[in-house]
């Protein structure tokens, strides 16, 4: 706050003979103010800002040095950036003065903080307050401390001014540290809050991050999950049919060849009615896994339902087809269960579809639900035939599909 006796030093300094030199302060401050006021707010370091701060201060103002003393979280106030006019003539990088602090209440910055009022020295050498550094050289002839608050109103810290001469600073002076200050402290709230924002868009975002990866992860886990038979581990029917489309595609495209193997496994029933439908489910276990070992990755095995199971092998010959056919009719037929202290085994019979290029094709198809169909059909004429047998389907005159 300014006293009287201020007001009345401004009017001292108010005659014709300075008005030029009143103007070139107030075109100074004014400069101070609109530099003070470009300052970017979106800075990362506040004592950045800071040190901006008081350069605007420095090159615009008859101010010989000026500091900031922060207020920390121990309620101290230390010293986080000072700059001097030589400082910042020899060098644009502005440099921290020293590691002084105040408690508050202490010294003339530390009354500054603890009223909240601005405290202006005129003579420091004969100045109470002013308690530190009384003998060292740097000891300055007058000094302003402004604090400087928050938009809240909470305390940011101090802003001193000083000059070597005693009796220097003016109410000018004071005036126009009272609206520095004020910017100052607009300008680092709205900094604070800046960061505070960043923060919290940092943590959401994050937090949307780690919501989209589960959200994927869940939807990935329920997609897999709804293509697989969950007794045996295999691929289901939803993805048998989620699959054909791309052997149907590479089919069209390039003419490669696949076949298709519809297999159950022979009087099934009587092993569930026999030993249980625990074992029975132990039986399709086992034979899913022997399935499993008889195929390529690319190639497309699914329990297609109950004790059915359907294998493409894709990019094969019709030959080939029949040939992996018998191989795992053979390996179904060398398996063996011990139960009830006997030895089960079961055998297996398959209808095979052959989708060969159209050329050399009078039984094609070009729908899976008809090519599933025709293996069916193939399969019955295998069951019909005695089963544990491999049929081929053999066109629409043959094997009416
Ligand atoms: P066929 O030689 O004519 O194929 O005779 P089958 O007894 O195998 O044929 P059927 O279709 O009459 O019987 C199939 C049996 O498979 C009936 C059903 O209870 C059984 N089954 C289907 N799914 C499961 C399962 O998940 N676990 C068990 N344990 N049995 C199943
Ligand atoms: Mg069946
Ligand atoms: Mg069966």
């Amino acid at each position: 706050m300014v006293s009287g006796s201020m007001l009345l030093s401004l009017d001292k300094d108010w005659d014709g003979t300075n008005v030029q030199d009143l103007i070139v302060d107030l075109v100074n401050a004014l400069s101070a103010v609109r530099s003070l006021s470009e300052i970017s707010c979106e800075m990362a370091d506040e004592k950045a800002v800071i040190r901006l701060a008081l350069s605007c201060l420095l090159s615009n103002q008859d101010i010989e040095r000026c500091s900031f003393f922060i207020l920390g979280d121990d309620g101290s106030l230390s010293n986080v950036t000072g700059v001097s006019v030589t400082e910042q003539a020899g060098s644009d990088v502005l440099i921290a003065q020293n590691t002084m602090s105040f408690r508050m209440g202490e010294g003339i910055i530390g009354t500054a903080a603890a009223t909240g009022e601005m405290q202006h020295s005129s003579n420091c050498i004969e100045d109470e307050r002013f308690t530190s550094g009384r003998d060292s050289e740097s000891m300055p002839g007058s000094i302003i401390c402004t604090p400087v608050f928050t938009l809240h109103k909470e305390l940011i810290g101090v802003l001193n001014v000083s000059h070597s001469e005693p009796d220097f600073f003016t109410v000018w002076h004071m005036r126009l540290l009272q609206v520095f200050s004020n910017i100052l402290g607009q300008l680092i709230t709205n900094r604070r809050l800046f960061q505070q924002m960043e923060i919290q868009i940092a943590l959401r975002t994050a937090e949307l991050e780690r919501l989209v990866e589960e959200t994927r992860r869940l939807k990935d886990y329920y997609v897999s999950m709804s293509m697989q038979d969950q007794l045996t581990g295999l691929h289901n029917r939803r993805y048998f049919y989620d699959q054909v489309e791309l052997a149907f595609a590479q089919h069209n495209r390039y003419e490669y060849p696949f076949c298709l193997l519809m297999m159950d496994i022979d009087h099934f029933k009587s092993i569930n009615d026999d030993f249980g439908h625990a074992f029975g489910d132990e039986v399709l276990i086992t034979v899913a896994g022997a399935l499993k070992k008889q195929v390529r990755s690319t190639d497309i095995l699914v329990r297609f339902g109950g004790e059915e199971f359907v294998i493409i092998f894709v990019n094969t010959s019709c030959d080939n087809g029949k040939t992996f056919a018998e191989r795992i009719r053979d390996n179904i037929k060398s398996l063996k269960w011990q139960v009830d202290g006997k030895q089960i085994q079961l055998t297996m019979s398959i209808g095979l579809y052959c989708m060969v290029p159209e050329s050399s094709n009078d039984n094609r198809y070009n729908d899976i639900d008809q090519i599933i169909h025709c293996a069916d059909t193939a399969l019955y004429r295998a069951k019909a035939n005695g089963r544990d047998r491999v049929e081929v389907f053999a066109g629409p005159l043959a094997d009416k599909p």
